[in-house]
């Protein structure tokens, strides 16, 4: 769990915690132990794995490693960031009242108002803008605050730290989407969640291979719930998959910094160009929440959305596929830069005046900036945008 490598610096946790040489072999890499069961020498008296579905070596080596870049006690892997926020709806109960964002990612947004509220749970979605305007909501039903940010996709920053410190005042658990941060990023525990989800199919694997969650957090008897959920639900990922993201994870710091300097030229370059009307990133001066991002993270990212001038859904759709670098496809995080039509794709399972409401509109685009060269990816830009 604190390893000797917990306390050093970010890029030495990303390649090392949780990670020893195997004792059998000497092997550097942490093996994929593709097996489901465990011999026991005498009922009971085994190597502290029994079945895999609750433990795994493999698995346990990047949970490990995953709750060291959280500055986490504990991480739990997930078949997906779907199975691992299903872990955390999970603790909840009928009558029970959950404070979440009305900005959220499409399939959080579906689990929610599609599976958990006919379970007799209740869902109150706001704009979180100013973190005071929750505690009016907030009574002893309340049971769980989720939010998201930077928001997916018109990238709105919530003040974590002032959510947390409500969150607390109440006695209500805080539950953060850190995805589109990445560790690298932003520590939502740091700044006082009690939980850190992330769907590790994007910049934790970061190479579009594999799909994954993940739940990081620091309080013993919560994770003891949340283990017992997680074996006794059964959305635990293989050996191979939990080998694809401790291998992806080796190169965070230096994915991520690259992502953030693409993502840094090219929201300047996209203000340049008259085909693009508002563009969402939290790195400029004039977005509403630039301050709290500066605060609470260490850059800005490689996620930018924009709207396009004056489009209707047919030239939107025209623009989305002139893109010859740039990938048309949902997800983000990977390396190769996509860019995603939000209304026709990831966010198609909001009802339309929700996403109005939110800025989801018909031509928005949203970019997953990569790593590639910039030069190519700016004249990818200027010719599709053109
Ligand atoms: C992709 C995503 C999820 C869901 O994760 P999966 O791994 O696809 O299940 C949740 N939240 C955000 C912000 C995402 O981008």
């Amino acid at each position: 769990m604190q390893d000797k490598y917990y306390n050093m610096k970010f890029g030495t946790k990303a390649i090392h915690a949780g990670q020893e040489p195997d004792p059998t072999t000497g092997a550097v890499m942490t093996p994929i132990y593709q097996t489901s069961t465990y011999w026991q020498k005498s009922p009971g008296e085994h190597k502290g794995f029994e079945y895999s579905r609750g433990t795994n070596p493999t698995r346990k080596a990047l949970e490990d490693c995953l709750a060291a870049l959280e500055n986490a006690r504990y991480g739990l892997a997930f078949s997906s960031g779907m199975g691992a926020t299903d872990a955390v709806m999970k603790l909840l109960q009928p009558g029970d009242e959950v404070i979440t964002g009305s900005d959220l990612y499409g399939g959080s947004f579906r689990m929610f108002s599609k599976i958990f509220s006919n379970y007799g749970i209740k869902f109150h979605y706001i704009n979180f803008a100013n973190a005071g305007d929750i505690t009016p909501l907030i009574n002893d039903k309340t049971k769980l605050i989720w939010i998201e940010t930077p928001t997916n996709p018109t990238m709105q920053i919530v003040d974590i730290e002032a959510v947390a410190a409500i969150a607390k005042a109440h006695n209500v658990l805080l539950a953060v989407d850190n995805t589109f941060a990445s560790p690298y990023l932003q520590n939502p525990i740091d700044l006082g969640a009690d939980i850190v989800m992330h769907s590790a199919t994007k910049y934790l694997g970061g190479h579009s291979d594999v799909v994954m969650g993940a739940l990081m957090l620091s309080d013993e008897a919560l994770y003891k719930r949340l283990w017992f959920i997680y074996n006794a639900c059964g959305a635990t990922p293989g050996p191979m998959d939990s080998f694809l993201v401790l291998r992806g994870i080796k190169t965070l710091h230096l994915r991520m910094k690259a992502h953030c300097e693409n993502g840094r030229e090219i929201a300047r370059f996209l203000k340049t160009l008259p085909a693009v009307d508002k563009i969402h990133w939290p790195g400029f001066e004039d977005h509403p929440n630039h301050a709290i991002a500066k605060r609470q993270m260490r850059d800005f990212g490689g996620m930018i959305s924009f709207t396009l001038k004056g489009a209707d859904l047919k030239r939107t759709f025209e623009v989305a596929s002139r893109f010859k670098v740039f990938t048309l496809a949902e997800s983000l995080g990977g390396v190769e830069s996509l860019v995603n039509h939000p209304v026709s794709m990831t966010h198609a399972s909001i009802p339309k005046e929700a996403r109005d409401a939110v800025g989801v509109t018909d031509n928005l685009l949203r970019l997953s900036v990569g790593v590639e060269d910039i030069e190519d990816l700016l004249e990818d830009l200027k010719q599709a945008l053109s």
